[in-house]
């Protein structure tokens, strides 16, 4: 093993239960005594690859999305063939006294799919069954939002996902899932009918209303990454045709004009309607800031630019499309297909409208992003939320964000090699917004946009659920064999 003590320490984020820690210091002794853990025999016993650094493949298979964690690099990487594969690797761990972690798409902002022991990956498991029949899609391990859409595509039907096509179909769901159909057809974690799940003990379980009910439940909004590991995941499926689609710019905006203009056409939309606008933040605070609008219609474009209508009296828009489109055109045309980078985003979930004092903060802290030396973005988006997602109780799934008109991010990216100061202001740029925004919002957070930065995390995400979240990780998992600094514990201090 390469990896030293003060390393896997720095590395593991915030160690919880004493059971975990104790199991890892076991694998640390383990490594100090020279009886390392046996990769060969993981590598003999997996069907798909065991794959170590030097190996072929290995820095492509350990790069996580965000490049910030690029550095926490896995001791192995078991990228698994199918569930028995996953259940192997598990137990490998365990007996190995070797900390891991599930990896679908990568693409947890906190870097939480990476760890310096064990990563099993599911990356060799991406089928997707779409059954016309049944009205139903079976997705397998880490097939991402692209693959749900292609096999989707020619039975004419879809499951409300996510705008990033690279984005894993498991760990978008497992946190809620929220895409421009939720308001009409609620999140993908709505739409899941039945999980497999691979426990801590190694069980392979079917979670469903009938069956162990209480992690059906927890699947559902409780975050990746803290129960076991899910191999599958069946959605219901809604038939889709027509819609339309709006994509509009303003090269120079009053944020806190245009930002008022939206909210307020989203109070009272119909739930055909989503947006997602995206605020440029600029590093001169005399320049321009830029707005980009985007959002899907389940209507006649005509429609769609009757409801917009009081957004383009207050600013006309420097360029201006509403289209109708298929629902797949239409997909293709807001894809978001951003490519890994170093970066960091904190959400707030907005109850309701924003008043004077906290659009003023806003518009205020847009124009307050640092300069650095190599190129870097700042931007604040705000999602539509509400529609068919607040119908589902707060308590029915443990996803309990439902009551929000919408979910505010601020977020900021930046070269690899840019200065630590640089980055040290950015990071506190983002900060200050997501402070001042608070008073004016919610102190409640995304779990699926999850932020290392978040102290009191825990009620930020899951709210009133929480209890039951843990009492649910006690008895699936009471030695905490799947944590990161972020997971449900299995006590709350
Ligand atoms: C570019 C980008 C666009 C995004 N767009 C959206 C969006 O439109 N809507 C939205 O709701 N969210 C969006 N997100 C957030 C996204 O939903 C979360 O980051 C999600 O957790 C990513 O899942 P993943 O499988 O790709 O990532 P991973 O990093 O692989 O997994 C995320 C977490 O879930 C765990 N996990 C993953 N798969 C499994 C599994 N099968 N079983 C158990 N645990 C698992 C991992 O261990 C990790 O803790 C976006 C994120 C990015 C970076």
């Amino acid at each position: 093993m390469s990896i030293t003590r003060r390393e896997f320490l720095a590395t593991s984020g915030r160690v919880v239960g004493a059971a975990g820690l104790a199991s890892q210091l076991g694998w640390l002794s383990a490594c100090t005594t020279g009886a390392g853990p046996n990769w060969d025999a993981l590598a003999r016993a997996l069907r798909g690859r065991l794959i170590r650094s030097g190996n072929p493949g290995y820095e492509d298979a350990a790069l996580p999305q965000n490049l910030r964690y690029a550095a926490r690099r896995p001791a192995g990487i078991a990228r698994c063939a199918d569930t028995p594969d996953v259940r192997t690797a598990i137990r490998w761990a365990r007996d190995n006294h070797v900390p891991l972690v599930a990896r679908g798409g990568g693409h947890s902002y906190g870097g939480y799919s990476t760890t310096p022991g064990l990563l099993i990956d599911l990356n060799g498991m991406t089928s997707v069954t779409a059954d016309p029949i049944a009205g139903t899609a079976r997705v397998v391990g880490a097939a991402r939002n692209r693959d749900l859409a292609a096999a989707l595509q020619p039975l004419e039907v879809t499951v409300s996902a996510g705008r990033c096509p690279g984005v894993g179909v498991g760990g978008l769901t497992l946190g809620g899932g929220f895409g421009f159909s939720a308001r009409q057809l609620g999140l993908a974690t709505d739409a899941l009918t039945e999980t497999e799940l691979v426990t801590a003990a190694g069980d392979v379980l079917t979670c469903n209303q009938a069956e162990n009910p209480d992690l059906f439940w927890a699947c559902r909004g409780g975050g990746g990454g803290s129960f076991g590991i899910n191999t599958s995941f069946t959605f219901r499926t809604t038939p889709i045709g027509e819609v339309s689609i709006y994509r509009c710019t303003w090269n120079s905006v009053d944020p806190a004009l245009l930002l008022d203009a939206f909210q307020r056409v989203l109070a009272v939309a119909p739930d055909a309607f989503s947006m997602r606008l995206g605020f440029d933040a600029p590093a001169n605070p005399r320049a321009a800031v830029k707005l980009e609008a985007i959002g899907q219609y389940f209507g006649p474009s005509t429609q769609l630019a009757d409801l917009l209508a009081p957004v383009f009296a207050t600013a006309a828009p420097t360029t201006r499309e509403v289209h109708d489109v298929t629902y797949w055109e239409g997909k293709d045309l807001l894809a978001d297909n951003e490519g890994p980078s170093e970066f960091t985003e904190r959400s707030l979930f907005v109850p309701g409208l924003i008043g004077s004092d906290g659009l003023g903060v806003f518009s205020d802290l847009l124009r307050r992003r640092p300069a650095t030396v190599g190129p870097s973005s700042g931007s604040v988006k705000v999602f539509s939320w509400g529609g068919a997602i607040g119908r589902v109780a707060p308590s029915a799934t443990a996803f309990v964000h439902r009551q929000a008109l919408a979910l505010l991010s601020v977020g900021t990216s930046w070269a690899s090699d840019e200065e630590p100061s640089g980055v040290r202001r950015l990071l506190a740029w983002v900060d200050q917004f997501w402070e001042a925004m608070r008073p004016h919002t919610s102190n409640a957070s995304y779990q699926n946009f999850i932020d290392p930065a978040l102290t009191d995390w825990e009620r930020a995400y899951y709210g009133a659920n929480l209890e039951r979240l843990v009492a649910i990780k006690r008895h699936v998992d009471p030695d905490n064999v799947f944590h990161f600094a972020q997971s449900i514990p299995t006590r709350l201090t």
